[in-house]
């Protein structure tokens, strides 16, 4: 069995918030989350860092990643995102992952200090996570 946590969460094997899923990548909720709706986009295949990602594959993650940050504006009424990669320094996951992460003016976010918060619980996760679900859904049927 793989120890790779992200590939035991793409395989089901570890149960995670999923908002988003295609044969290619799998977007599910930062179980620490800087804002709520905070989602972590990973391709299936493992790779740990970007250097053995194609620019193919690059340019479908990040498709995929402008996609999202588009749907929290009207999903979790964001007025924006942030979107990061970790790229060996600080990648506490060695499974390329793109951080996308919901924000509103004032919301505190500062730098690249990462203060987390909590959900308020698994009803409040499944909320978030539901909202982005639809919403995605509902941009890729416009
Ligand atoms: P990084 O530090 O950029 O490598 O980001 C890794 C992210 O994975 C962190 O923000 C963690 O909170 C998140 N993370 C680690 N394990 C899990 C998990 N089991 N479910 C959801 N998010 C996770």
């Amino acid at each position: 069995m793989t120890s790779c946590i992200f590939c035991q969460i793409i395989a089901g094997t570890i149960p995670a918030s999923i908002v988003f899923e295609n044969s290619t990548l799998v977007v599910f909720l930062d179980h620490r989350p800087l804002f709520p709706g905070h989602c972590l986009l990973v391709p299936r295949q493992h790779l740990a860092t970007l250097v053995d990602v194609e620019p193919e594959l690059f340019a479908l993650l990040s498709a995929q990643a402008r996609q999202l940050a588009i749907a929290m504006e009207e999903a979790l009424e964001a007025q924006g995102a942030f979107l990061a990669i970790n790229n060996r320094v600080s990648q506490s996951v060695p499974h390329v992952h793109i951080h996308v992460v919901p924000r509103t003016k004032g919301d505190g976010l500062k730098g690249f200090f990462w203060p987390r918060q909590k959900y308020r619980g698994p009803e409040h996760m499944e909320e978030v996570r539901s909202k982005l679900e639809v919403g995605l859904r509902k941009l890729q049927q416009s």
